[in-house]
């Protein structure tokens, strides 16, 4: 049997570890990981990516040598189709930097395929976005974003040198959810490391944070207590903070509101919402909603396709709301998490002759961090069955632990605490920001 997983993500490379040590390392079936990156670096790190106070390279899981360990062949390749009559997913050539080919475009035949390839920024068709904003959608934008913030630091740092007071990097931030608001507070952290490691031209009115929320508050998502907190804390570090404000474009020197204000920026960041990828749009025929997710049956399997799941952010899962509404799971790592978990389930049932369970999305709740100065949520589940809200270094230490807990599931608990360990000693070994 085949078992193909595309996507090595929040929710894929949990699968496929888990498939490969119950079923591919015992000969019960093939699992193979399809990726379109060589390494997984945990998404909701992306921001700490894209601020240097966290280094890829560092903490990126090479997934070749994961699936060695845990019973899982990777195949590099970047998902373009689906043949549902003939089973077999097909894979764009890849070109190296020079445009050679390194691998053809290719089929890969699957008995049971897990679709788990994410999600998109959603540009909402505003124009200029795609030419002018960063997206924080892989390691390769967080990069980008990195390498731009670097050099804006240094060009600033040398005008202020030159006795060009008046310089500032403007930065804006469009979207108040979680990665904007997490992403603002991150600069900050940058800047103050920065000044540490040689810039000292740079103080904190250099640097100039505008975060751009349509709604009326930042943390939609999150209770009003979390996010008239979080909004106090970002402004107290610097952050104008600007609510029921809609950009209608962005252009080279920064971006047009819907009341006509002109937001100059030197660096812009679109964090507004997400879709799943647009290829995926009715694709062979499968049903999608608006956000181009895979509508999917309780079971996780696409509605028309039993030997298709799908699973994560590009998951159309539907549910009833606390208060009764029907919406859609949401796209989060813990909704991933919880997906591939019932999917590893599920595909081990299906092997043994088993009935299939339901999936049931539990909200565990929410944490935001506003990177090591403080971190707001509530939990739920477990002794806080009603909810809790926790706030500062308690909230900080369990934001930090749900990484550590995806860890435990890639790596199991004990590689997961030497890898704790490890980044203990590397922020004695090493510089504490990436600054290059
Ligand atoms: C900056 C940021 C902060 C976030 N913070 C939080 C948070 O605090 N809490 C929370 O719950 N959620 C957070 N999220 C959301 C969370 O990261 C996602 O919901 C979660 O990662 C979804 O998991 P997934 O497995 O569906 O997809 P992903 O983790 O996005 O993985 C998708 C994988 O598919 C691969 N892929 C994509 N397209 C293709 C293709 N065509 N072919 C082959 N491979 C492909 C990608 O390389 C990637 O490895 C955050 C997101 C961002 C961007």
């Amino acid at each position: 049997m085949q078992i193909v997983i595309v996507g090595g993500g929040a929710g894929g490379l949990e699968l496929a570890t888990k498939l490969g040590k119950k079923l591919g390392r015992k000969g019960k079936a093939e699992v193979v990981l399809i990726d379109r990156n060589h390494t997984h670096v945990w998404k909701p790190l992306l921001h700490e990516v894209a601020s240097g106070s966290l280094d890829a390279d560092l903490d990126a899981v090479t997934y070749r040598a994961h699936g060695h360990k845990h019973g899982f062949e990777f195949e590099l390749g970047t998902l373009n189709g689906i043949d549902r009559e003939r089973k077999v997913v097909q894979l764009s050539a890849l070109l190296d930097e020079d445009g050679r080919e390194v691998l053809p475009a290719r089929e890969r035949p699957y008995d049971t395929l897990v679709l788990a390839i994410g999600s998109v920024s959603n540009d909402f068709n505003v124009s200029g976005v795609g030419e002018h904003c960063i997206f924080l959608d892989s390691p390769v934008q967080a990069h980008r974003f990195h390498r731009r913030l670097v050099d804006g630091f240094i060009r600033l740092n040398q005008a202020l040198k030159s006795g060009d007071s008046v310089h500032k990097l403007r930065v804006a931030i469009i979207g108040g959810g979680a990665t904007g608001v997490e992403l603002s507070a991150e600069l900050y952290k940058a800047r103050e490391w920065f000044s540490t490691y040689g810039l000292t031209a740079i103080t904190p009115q250099h640097l100039d944070v505008t975060l751009v929320e349509a709604g009326p508050r930042l943390l939609p998502a999150l209770s009003e207590r979390i996010s008239s907190g979080a909004r106090e804390e970002l402004e107290k570090l610097g952050v104008r903070v600007m609510v029921n404000t809609a950009v209608v474009s962005a252009g080279p020197e920064g971006l047009q509101t819907k009341g006509g204000e002109a937001i100059a920026a030197d660096l812009m960041v679109w964090a507004a919402g997400v879709k799943a990828p647009d290829f995926l749009r009715d694709i062979e025929g499968l049903e999608t909603n608006r956000a181009n997710q895979l509508v999917v049956e309780p079971t996780l399997q696409v509605k028309g396709d039993g030997a298709i799941y799908a699973l994560g952010d590009c998951a159309g899962c539907p549910m009833t709301r606390p208060d009764g509404s029907e919406g859609w799971v949401p796209p989060r790592a813990q909704s991933a998490h919880q997906m591939a978990s019932a999917v590893a389930h599920n595909i081990l049932a299906s092997a043994r002759g088993k009935p299939l369970q339901p999936f049931r999305y539990k909200d565990l709740g929410s944490l935001v961090s506003l990177s090591e100065y403080t971190a707001f949520g509530r939990l739920m589940g477990g002794l806080a069955r009603g909810g809790i809200n926790l706030e500062g270094k308690i909230a900080r230490l369990a934001y930090v632990s749900l990484y550590r807990m995806h860890l435990a599931a890639i790596h199991g608990w004990p590689r997961a605490l030497l890898l704790a360990l490890t980044e203990k000693i590397n922020h004695f070994v090493r510089p504490r920001f990436k600054l290059h």
